[in-house]
Parts: C-alpha cells; sequence; structure tokens
C-alpha cells in the first residue's frame, strides 16, 4: 500500500515506519523535524514539512497516490496542554481536520490515528478505584470517554470526528488508544529522543547515569497500592505492530477503536525499582507534588484488540521493556545526536 505517515521520524512513527517498509509498504514520512530526527527513517522517502502548509500535504496525496494515512503528528504532553491549550488544539485538532478533509478530498479510504488512553480521563470503576487485588481495574473501549486534560480532549475531539466522516464518506478509520509507549527496538538502532525529556523512562536512566540530579517522583499520594500513579507501558514495536495490522483490518465504513496496552500496570516507583534492577544502578529520586492532569491509574484491557486484530505484545513484562529501553540509552545517551 502506498501510505503517507504524518509524524513518522518521531519515536512512535518511526519504530511504525520501519515495520512498513520490512511488510512491503511504499511509505512517505512527512514530519517537521521540530521533534522528528532524520536520523530516525534513513530508509524511508522523508519529506520535511508542517501540517499548517495543507496544500503541500494535498500535494503530496495526489502526486504520490497515497491510499491510506497513518497520523502520528501530534503534541504529547499533558502538563503542557493543561498550560498551554491553545497549542493543543491547533496542533492536534485543527490541523488534524485539515489533514482529514483534505484525505476525503483526494479519496482516501484508510486512516489509522494516534489516539490515547487519556481519552478516557479518570474512568469510572478504575482510575485508582482499585479491585480486591489491589491492582487497577484495566479499562475496555466501552469505557466513558470523559478526558480531564486539554490533551485527551483535543484527541475524542479528532476521534469523534472521524467517526462522523466515517459514517457519511467512503472512509474508514482506526483509533489506536496507545498507554504508554516505553522501549526501543531490539537491536538498539532505534529508540526514544525527545527534547526536553520529560518521560519517566529516559528521566529515570539520566537520573541513574549521573546526566540529571534526580528523578522527580509527581504525586506520593494518589489512591493506588503505594500512593503513585499506575501506567501500563507497552513496548513502543509492540506499538508499531497494532498499526500494520489495523491497515490490513480497514474498509470504507470502519470505525475500530483499539486500546493498546500490555494489561498490567506499574507505578512510578516500581518503573524506578525495575529501572535500578536493569541497569544495576542506584536512581536519586526526589518526592515532588502531583503533575496537573494526571489520572490515578490507566491500564489497558486489550482483549478486543488481541481478538479482532491477532494482535499480542511480545513484551508482555516491563523488565523486558526496560532492557531494550536501556540499551538504546547506553549506546545513545544524547540521542540521535551523536
Ligand atoms: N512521572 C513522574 N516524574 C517525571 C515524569 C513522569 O513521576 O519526571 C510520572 C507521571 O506523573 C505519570 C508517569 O510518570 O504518572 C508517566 O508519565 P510520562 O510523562 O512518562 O507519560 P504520560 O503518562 O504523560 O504519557
Amino acid at each position: 500500500m502506498r501510505i503517507l505517515v504524518t509524524g513518522g521520524a518521531g519515536y512512535i512513527g518511526s519504530h511504525t515506519v520501519r515495520q512498513l517498509l520490512v511488510t512491503g509498504h511504499e511509505v512517505t514520512v512527512y514530519d517537521s523535524l521540530e521533534h522528528g530526527h532524520r536520523q530516525a527513517v534513513p530508509a524511508a522517502n522523508l519529506v520535511v514539512g508542517d501540517l499548517r502548509d495543507i496544500d503541500h500535504v494535498d500535494n503530496l496525496l495526489l502526486v504520490n497516490r497515497i491510499e491510506a494515512v497513518i497520523h502520528f503528528a501530534a503534541l504529547a504532553h499533558v502538563g503542557e496542554s493543561v498550560t498551554s491549550p491553545a497549542k493543543y488544539y491547533t496542533n492536534n485538532l485543527l490541523y488534524s481536520l485539515l489533514l482529514l478533509d483534505r484525505c476525503r478530498r483526494n479519496g482516501i479510504q484508510k486512516f489509522v490515528f494516534s489516539s490515547t488512553c487519556a481519552t478516557y480521563g479518570v474512568p469510572e470503576g478504575s482510575g485508582g478505584i482499585t479491585s480486591p487485588t489491589g491492582n487497577p481495574v484495566p479499562i475496555t473501549e466501552g469505557e466513558k470517554q470523559n478526558p480531564v486534560n486539554p490533551y485527551g480532549n483535543t484527541k475524542l475531539a479528532f476521534e469523534r470526528a472521524l467517526a462522523d466522516y466515517a459514517g457519511a464518506y467512503p472512509f474508514g478509520f482506526c483509533a489506536l488508544r496507545y498507554f504508554n509507549a516505553a522501549g526501543a527496538a531490539e537491536d538498539g538502532t532505534l529508540g526514544e529522543d525527545h527534547n526536553p525529556e520529560t518521560h519517566l523512562i529516559p528521566l529515570v536512566f539520566q537520573a541513574a547515569t549521573g546526566k540529571i540530579p534526580h528523578v522527580t517522583v509527581f504525586g506520593t499520594d494518589y489512591p493506588t497500592p503505594d500512593g503513585t500513579c499506575v501506567r501500563d507501558y507497552i513496548h513502543v514495536d509492540d506499538l508499531a505492530r497494532a498499526h500494520i495490522l489495523a491497515l490490513g483490518k480497514i474498509v470504507p465504513g470502519s470505525k475500530f477503536a483499539y486500546n493498546v496496552g500490555i494489561g498490567r500496570g506499574y507505578s512510578v516507583r516500581e518503573v524506578i525499582a525495575v529501572a535500578e534492577e536493569v541497569t544495576g544502578l542506584k536512581v536519586p529520586v526526589k518526592e515532588g507534588p502531583r503533575r496537573a492532569g494526571d489520572p490515578p491509574a490507566l491500564v489497558a484491557d486489550a482483549s478486543k484488540i488481541r481478538k479482532e486484530l491477532g494482535w499480542s505484545a511480545k513484551y508482555n513484562n516491563l523488565r523486558a521493556i526496560l532492557e531494550t529501553a536501556w540499551r538504546w540509552h547506553k549506546s545513545h545517551p544524547n540521542g540521535f545526536a551523536e
């Protein structure tokens, strides 16, 4: 298939592009390189551009005879979305809507969208309200979507636009609701590189290696077993594979939405403890206040994607995921900038 991948030089995008190329797809990556890295997509046709330049995108759809779009390009920092909502509504919603309509006008019928567990907000029946075993109750796709931060709001609004388009036009989509993407390609050549880094796992490694003085635990008074936030960490290559499977399933009228996670939650303290095991290093930690917009616990029930797409997580525990992330971190302490 001829596929346009927006944000394809970013973290999840670049891992997906690699798998698309291996499976024989023709890929055009459209990335502003504001957050993405040219070195992350050495084998792809990279077009540098911004989604706000929608005529540029339109031209690519036409000239490259694109058949499907995978739309990663977005801002994805919960905390920043609370303080700068305008940035999020413009980048994540407005530009996505422009892209969607150009897809319609160019007769593109397949669209895969990077959605998020942040669309659930603080789910009823989970979100820190723990089961008798002390673990958060996993979230199914049937859970009410009620975001608690602007990031989640923009993603949910676009999911709704996709559903309306699929109801009215010859168009189908799959929204993949990512839990927490983590880890790096098994061969250590592709991984996470954000500037500035805000994500827990890379920061834990930076603290372990002395690059930063400590990692701050954002909140220790959540209604979770150890008081810190619980998240479901999913390996980036498992996440990438979900996109390939979704593409093969979408037909006009498809309105798919799938959770993608391993179905097990780890607290911030557990992440730090497992990182200490994997690295053999002590992680200096400071306890800090909660970060605005963070629900207490988000754990996926991913049985729907397993059943309907035949997907499964190859990396089904945090230790296996962190081992790949640590390998990348050791060989690329400054990310791609070497
Ligand atoms: N977190 C933390 N300290 C940090 C960064 C993150 O305690 O320096 C927590 C954050 O509150 C959340 C979890 O780690 O509960 C994962 O956050 P991250 O930013 O990695 O991903 P997000 O959940 O925002 O997608």
